[in-house]
């Protein structure tokens, strides 16, 4: 999709009246301009990259746009604020990609983002595994793009880069030349953009799990069945934080997954590490990742249900010198929180009635409802509850290659606490 398409189908009465720029002004041929009402530019002007659907002048011809459709923003007096994409039936209605209001959003415009991210990256983790772009904060709104070194695995999770999709496809090729695309669109964002789910491999082939490397350990991930696009990577500098403090102790990995935190760990020389997950492909592909790792005779694998585990390890009287519990997102909904809180609360009653004395604990949510302060809250109520006390050593959130839009302090979602116990 690029800027003529929606020029196709732009009513002409889209265009603001008397005060609206021409559409020769702005360039880019008759691009539709969509205007927001009176005093409503002040968030977008100071840097905000959207507008919401309330704040939009939604006439007849802007509700009758196609969704995700290049387009011109423009203030209630015709003053432009950028080019964006908009979307008629969604709460976030214009997601503004750049400043310049005639700047072109085709190939070479995310070729050239696509560059700015991976130029930062490669600083990062010259491995060639990372987060390449997060939406909003690397400029290009609703796209995700994780990339497993020669794999490219794309999320369009917004009506916009949905309909850019031919375009991001062909400038992931001028800037990566991959040896093969996936596109895992098949997220809950998609639903509310109204867009339909699809997981395909749109270049190439994937034959078999592909490997992560992260911190020096190798890890299997399956880009096309696997939870979100594969790995979170998020998690990277937390699982090293926690491997530091691992050598010769025993660990309990909860909510495992691949083996992120357990694995890293047992490289560092911990001496016996538990990985706890419920499903069986995701252990079945840290398995393997122990065995190529060297690692396989100090780490082992349980299929079960974790609180169901937890408890049984408690009763047991079981305890580890490392408690890692890093669950799915318990709060979904903010209607959720107040449930999903006690979940942590309890999760965290959990783990740290299981941490050996003088040992650690690292929990983390990765619900973005559940702000900073009450992940907190909940974890210094759970240790009173275990009769535990302790103290924080770091808080943080996700890995560099994760960046968050300052104007968009909301998306910065995990959240997470170590702590170490009395
Ligand atoms: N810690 C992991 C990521 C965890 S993702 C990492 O570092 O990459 C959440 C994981 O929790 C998934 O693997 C999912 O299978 C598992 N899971 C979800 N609900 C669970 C439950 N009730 N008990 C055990 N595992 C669960």
């Amino acid at each position: 999709m690029n800027a003529s398409t929606a020029t196709a189908s732009a009513p002409s009465s889209a265009a603001p009246s008397s005060a609206a720029p021409s559409s020769a002004a702005l360039g880019s041929g008759a691009r539709p301009v969509v205007r927001l009402q009176p005093q409503r530019h002040k968030r977008v002007r100071l840097g905000h990259p959207w507008a919401f659907s309330n704040e939009i002048e939604m006439t007849a011809a802007a509700k009758t746009l196609p969704p995700g459709g290049v387009v011109t923003l423009v203030d209630a007096v015709g003053a432009p604020l950028g080019v964006a994409t908009f979307n008629p039936h969604t709460l976030i209605a214009a997601r503004i990609y750049d400043r310049d209001p005639v700047r072109e959003i085709d190939r070479a415009f995310v070729a050239e983002r696509l560059e700015r991210a991976r130029a930062l990256r490669d600083r990062l983790y010259p491995e060639g595994c990372y987060r390449l772009v997060h939406a909003e904060a690397d400029g290009l709104p609703g796209l995700v793009v994780d990339r497993y070194g020669a794999v490219v695995v794309l999320q369009l999770n917004s009506a916009g880069s949905d309909r850019l999709r031919e375009a991001i496809i062909a400038a992931v090729h001028d800037v990566l030349a991959p040896a093969a695309i996936v596109l895992r669109n098949d997220s809950t964002a998609r639903t509310l953009e109204g867009l339909g789910q699809e997981v395909a491999v749109v270049h190439g082939a994937i034959d078999d799990a592909i490997a992560v490397v992260e911190n020096g350990v190798t890890f299997f991930c399956d880009p096309l069945g696997g939870q979100k696009t594969g790995w979170f990577f998020d998690q990277r500098e937390n699982r090293a934080l926690c491997a530091r403090l691992a050598a010769g102790r025993r660990v309990l990995d909860l909510y495992s997954y691949l083996g992120g935190f357990g694995l890293t760990a047992a490289a560092a020389g911990a001496a016996e590490v538990v990985c706890v997950d419920r499903s069986e492909p995701a252990l079945a592909l840290a398995a393997r990742a122990a065995a190529r790792n060297g690692l396989a005779d100090r780490v082992g694998f349980v299929r079960a249900e974790a609180f169901a585990d937890t408890e049984r390890r408690a009763a047991a009287g079981e305890r580890f010198d490392l408690v890692i519990a890093d669950p799915p997102a318990f709060v979904k909904s903010k209607k959720d929180l107040a449930a999903g809180a006690k979940g942590y609360r309890k999760l965290a009653r959990r783990a740290a009635s299981l941490v050996a004395p003088g040992g650690s604990l690292f929990i983390a949510s990765c619900s973005h409802h559940m702000v900073p302060a009450m992940l907190t809250a909940e974890v210094a109520r759970a240790l009173s509850d275990a009769r535990r006390t302790g103290r924080i050593l770091y808080a943080g959130g996700a890995a560099p290659d994760h960046p968050v839009h300052p104007m968009l302090p909301e998306s910065a979602y995990l959240k997470f606490l170590l702590l170490a116990l009395d």
